[in-house]
């Protein structure tokens, strides 16, 4: 819905863009709904090709300045990002919560904030010193890393804090300027996040811009925009590889976290009890709406029922709600495009298979996290990323059929395999096609550990060194 904003300001509150450190409101705004009410939870500011113009351009001004300053004091800034996370956290929890649906509570708003703020500091303390390659009679040569530029970065509305602070964080640490679009669907943690920023950082260092998705794509004209050294994407490989045919143009630096797939494999071994928990947070974090959650589970035949039943049993003790209720573990599916897909997979799966547990849609956009046996690779909800709260179980005989069905997809981010003897899941782990392998659990990521994906699922890593270093470009000084 696109309003005035007088209108729209006497209903719920209106956030501004943030560019060149100044608030803008906008004449028309678009309302942002509550996944769990459907209520409207505020309007964010309808902008067009030239507000992006206004970001794109106090970012390039603020960075020479940003880049030449004394490194403490960008070490300083990311410490100062986090105090201000800190110091806000129940209010900005309470915002993922409301325009996002995931619980204040467990794995939920305020892990998030805290996640986010946590990440904060990690970054301020990575370096990025001068190598020696070379030193001696013939010559010295230095390789030096400096900051790209203008930063653009496009975030998704899954977890829209945490995200956006991978994006920034990095980029503003090295030296970098940035300019954000966050997901129509969950833009105002973010306007908000930037605006407390900005209270910390000096004008045009990170700028957020704001649209509806349906007049003009700022996403598109981000990753074409001439003065936009970078692009950091996270969402569908579909968007990803949009974003990288614009770029070449201008021959951006990329880094695009794209969609996943990923496979567990449960190996004969395994103690049913023991991984059911596990297996419930892998697939089932924030309703299953993350990259790297557990998405198809292979289990060996000679434990498959056992399995199946303790997560089960694990899944009915889960109470779904509004995620503003301290009692909610899972809340909403976070939007109708979203939940439409997913009930339209599950449909799909009751044909073959036989549904465990929840299979069919609750009120409004609550689905209850669904387990399905009795499908196989060629199924849709095992061939296609569901990204929601349905998971199917494969049963499976022989091993190296198993380790062939999960390799057998375009994607390529995370995998797992579940055990009791860590020499063996190791062994099968190590031929799990993905970026990223987990023993006994899923999903988990850490800020000191690079994260990205092979095949489809993206180009580049985010975290750690590596995810520092690409925000600079290389300058080799030979002497
Ligand atoms: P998309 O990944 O398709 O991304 C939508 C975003 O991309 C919007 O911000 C949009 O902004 C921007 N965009 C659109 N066109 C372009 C373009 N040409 N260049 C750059 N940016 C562009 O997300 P959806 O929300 O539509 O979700 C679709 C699917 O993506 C989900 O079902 C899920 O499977 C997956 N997904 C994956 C996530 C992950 O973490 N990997 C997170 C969220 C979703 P604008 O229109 O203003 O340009």
């Amino acid at each position: 819905m696109t309003l005035h904003a007088s209108d729209a300001a006497a209903s719920a509150p209106v956030y501004p863009l943030i560019i060149n450190g100044q608030k803008v409101n906008l004449d028309t705004v678009f309302a942002v709904d509550d996944p769990a009410t459907g209520a409207v939870v505020g309007f964010a500011p309808n902008a067009g090709e030239a507000e992006l113009n206004a970001a794109v351009a106090a970012a390039a001004a603020a960075f020479p300045a940003w880049s030449s300053r004394p490194d403490a004091d960008r070490v300083a800034a990311c410490h100062a990002i986090a105090d201000k996370l800190e110091a806000h956290a129940d209010e900005l929890s309470r915002l993922i919560t409301r325009e996002q649906g995931k619980p204040l509570n467990g794995v939920g708003s305020r892990f998030e904030v805290q996640g986010a703020a946590g990440w904060c500091r990690y970054t301020a303390g990575l370096t990025l010193p001068v190598e020696v390659l070379q030193d001696g009679e013939a010559g010295r040569v230095e390789m030096h890393r400096k900051p790209v530029g203008v930063v653009g970065s496009i975030t998704p509305w899954n977890w829209p804090m945490i995200i956006a602070v991978w994006h920034i964080l990095p980029a503003i640490r090295s030296g970098c300027t940035v300019v954000c679009k966050p997901s129509p669907y969950t833009p105002l943690s973010t306007l908000r996040m930037v605006e407390l920023m900005n209270e910390v950082l000096p004008a045009g260092v990170v700028n957020v811009v704001t649209g509806d998705d349906k007049g003009t794509s700022l996403g598109g004209l981000i990753s074409a925009h001439p003065d936009i050294r970078k692009v950091v994407f996270t969402g569908s490989t579909a968007t990803g590889q949009k974003v990288m045919r614009s770029a070449a143009d201008t021959m951006k630096r990329l880094t695009l976290e794209l969609g996943g797939n990923d496979a567990g494999i449960v190996l004969p071994d395994a103690d049913p009890q023991a991984i059911a928990e596990g297996l419930f947070w892998g697939a089932f974090i924030n309703m299953g709406q993350t990259c790297a959650a557990l998405k198809r589970l292979y289990v060996h035949d000679s434990i498959h029922d056992a399995v199946v039943e303790a997560l089960a049993a694990y899944i009915r003790n889960i109470p779904v709600g509004n995620g503003l209720e301290e009692t909610s573990v899972m809340g909403p599916v976070a939007n109708k495009m979203q939940f439409d897909k997913v009930a339209a997979l599950v449909e799909s799966a009751k044909a073959k298979g036989t549904v465990v547990t929840g299979g069919a849609p609750g009120e409004g956009l609550f689905f209850p996290p669904t387990v399905i046996t009795g499908l196989s690779n060629g199924d849709p909800l095992v061939d296609q990323e569901q990204f929601g709260p349905a998971l199917p179980v494969i049963r499976y005989t022989d091993l190296e059929e198993a380790i062939r069905a999960a390799n057998d997809s375009p994607s390529g981010l995370g995998g797992s395999v579940w055990s009791s003897d860590p020499e063996k899941a190791r062994a099968v782990a190590s031929r799990l096609e993905c970026g990223t392998v987990w023993i006994n659990k899923h999903g988990m990521i850490q800020p000191n550990a690079p994260f990205g994906g092979t095949k489809m699922s993206g180009l580049g890593v985010e975290f750690g060194q590596e995810g520092l270093l690409e925000y600079t470009d290389i300058q080799v000084m030979i002497l």
